[in-house]
């Protein structure tokens, strides 16, 4: 697995896997783990088959992606490989963007948001908190204090074709494509954010308001996407010098596997599987330097429209999977999804 003194490459598209431990409850059904990784970027599946005499047998499958993190990994060294190299980026005028994908519980958010004891998420060590701690660093270093940049936070999510602020009581706001054809979130609340506790602030404040009251019928939050963002803009003119975006996305369940499966979470898994795919298209053809980009093709690569465009666009995507021989065609879909993003 990889070493914490691996170097770090510098790429336009990162694409990496994450596979988190078995848990108590799966050490408990005495689940097998059925991936291995077997150096610092490959992992095999050793998915179960059975032969046409009824013998059973495991057939491997191997992938090869920039780097893969096993369950010894932990949240800080994922952080170093995947988020940190493109805190840079944003301070040079660039955007950034920075996914995790993967099915129901196996550990987008607990990379994005953070570590869970228990109940409650630990935030710090989350890669939000770690690139808004980064941030810091760097607006103070002598290379960026010149620069005149103040800091500013925001956090969303987008359900269907829906945008809620999660820093404003999940209030619905709208998208704008204004004058200069820039894509606006339209009273979207931005706030200015002076250190790392006021952004663990609004990071729990967004994390509760995800959790909590839903504006429809069988709202949940593995059915939207979440995005958190940091904003630098130049102090007096106000124009932005570059954006962060940190994406939890919505669960990639199967659509065969929803349960239940009513009208109303067909649709959610139609909208979800359709914005994934646009968004893959639109990585690629980021990767590939297109003339054109599909990002009209779904609300999440609307508002992302601009991390699309330009030399100056970094991206990473942490494909995240669960040990389990129960997740095995899960593990292979998120497999593959990941590695057709490059
Ligand atoms: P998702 O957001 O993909 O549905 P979660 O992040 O909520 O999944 O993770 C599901 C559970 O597994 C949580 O209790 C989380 O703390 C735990 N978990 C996920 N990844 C890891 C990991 N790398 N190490 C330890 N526990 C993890
Ligand atoms: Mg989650």
């Amino acid at each position: 697995p990889l070493q914490e003194s691996d170097p770090v490459e510098d790429h336009q598209i990162t694409v990496c896997i994450r596979k988190r431990p078995l848990n108590k409850s799966e050490f408990a059904r005495q689940e097998v783990d059925v991936i291995s990784v077997p150096s610092k970027d490959e992992i095999i599946v050793h998915q179960p088959k059975v032969k046409m005499d009824l013998e059973k047998f495991l057939e491997n499958k191997r992938f090869k992606f920039d780097y893969v993190f096993d369950e010894t990994c932990c949240n800080e060294l994922v952080y170093k490989y995947t988020a940190k190299p493109l805190v840079q980026t944003i301070f040079e005028g660039g955007m950034a963007t920075c996914f995790a994908y993967g099915q129901t519980g196996s550990g987008k958010t607990h990379t994005m948001g953070g570590d869970f004891r228990g109940k409650t998420q630990d935030c710090k060590k989350g890669i939000y908190a770690m690139v808004a701690e980064d941030v810091f660093k760097f607006l103070k270093s002598r290379k960026y204090k010149k620069l005149n940049l103040a800091v500013f936070a925001s956090f969303f999510e987008i359900y269907d074709n829906d945008i809620f602020d999660l820093l404003a009581n999940k209030a619905k706001v709208h998208i704008l494509e204004d004058g200069d054809h820039q894509v606006n979130i339209v009273g979207l609340t931005e706030k200015v954010v002076d250190s790392v506790d006021e952004v663990i602030e609004l990071i729990d404040r967004g994390n509760t308001a995800r959790a909590s009251g839903n504006t429809s019928a069988n709202r949940n939050s593995s059915r939207s996407h979440a995005v958190f963002q940091v904003v630098l803009r130049t102090t007096g003119t106000d124009r932005i010098h570059g954006t962060f975006s940190l994406i939890d996305l919505a669960d990639n369940a199967r659509a065969v596997d929803m349960n239940p499966p009513n009208r109303q979470t067909k649709m959610e898994g139609a909208a979800i599987n359709t914005s994934l795919i646009v968004l893959k298209e639109c990585i690629r053809a980021l990767e590939r330097k297109d003339a054109h980009i599909p990002f009209g093709g779904s609300k999440i690569t609307l508002v992302l429209r601009d991390s699309f465009i330009g030399e100056k666009c970094k991206t990473c995507m942490i494909g995240t999977i669960s040990p389990g021989m129960a997740s095995c065609e899960d593990s292979l879909n998120t497999l593959r999804y990941v590695d057709r993003v490059k």
